[in-house]
């Protein structure tokens, strides 16, 4: 039986971090379903195509790897997908919390299925895509962070915020 894990996430945009996460979720996994989600409380910087069209030129010579996205329950969206694990990055301590306290929701909800955790190569541990969108609107350089598009991507996205933002004044 093929196994199939389904990385869910904001992925606003897509950064080295998960990328690398992708890598070592394949090592264990025949099928990784990275999965874009609709109805995250931080109001997203790119809409969910955008975040889906970058992930899927991020992951295109990746062979295995699959890009979705879901809407509500992600245990509910792994179902349907016929995995019954749940693919997470763990950088920090402080990404133990949220992390456990919906591990454990979603096995009280769906004890058939397990969250995994998976530790990114100490180099991107401290990356963040909020951090990441951060910098760039201060103009520092994320070439190291971000794939090549994704820095031009969310370039254009700043400079047309600015463009909207001067005109209203
Ligand atoms: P979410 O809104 O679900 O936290 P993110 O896109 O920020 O979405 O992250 C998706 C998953 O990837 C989370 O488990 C997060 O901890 C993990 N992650 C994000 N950045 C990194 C990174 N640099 N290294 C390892 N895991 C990461």
């Amino acid at each position: 039986m093929k196994k199939i894990v389904v990385y869910p996430g904001s992925f606003d945009p897509i950064t080295y971090g998960h990328l690398d996460i992708i890598k070592r979720a394949l090592k264990i996994s025949d099928r990784v379903i990275v999965a874009v989600a609709h109805n995250t409380d931080k109001r997203p910087f790119f809409s969910v195509k955008e975040r889906v069209s970058m992930l899927k030129k991020a992951v295109k010579g990746l062979k295995g790897v699959e890009v979705g996205d879901f809407d509500g329950l992600v245990i509910k969206y792994v179902r349907k997908k016929g995995a019954r694990v749940v693919i997470r990055g763990l950088r920090m301590i402080s990404d133990f919390e949220y992390e456990f306290q919906m591990a454990l929701t979603n096995r009280k909800l769906a004890n058939d299925i397990e969250t995994i955790f998976m530790m990114p190569s100490e180099s991107y541990s401290y990356l963040s895509s909020k951090l990441i969108k951060e910098a760039a609107s201060f103009g520092a350089n994320i070439k190291g962070f971000v794939p090549r598009f994704v820095e031009q991507a969310i370039k254009e996205k700043l400079s047309r915020v600015k463009l909207a933002f001067d005109r209203k004044d």
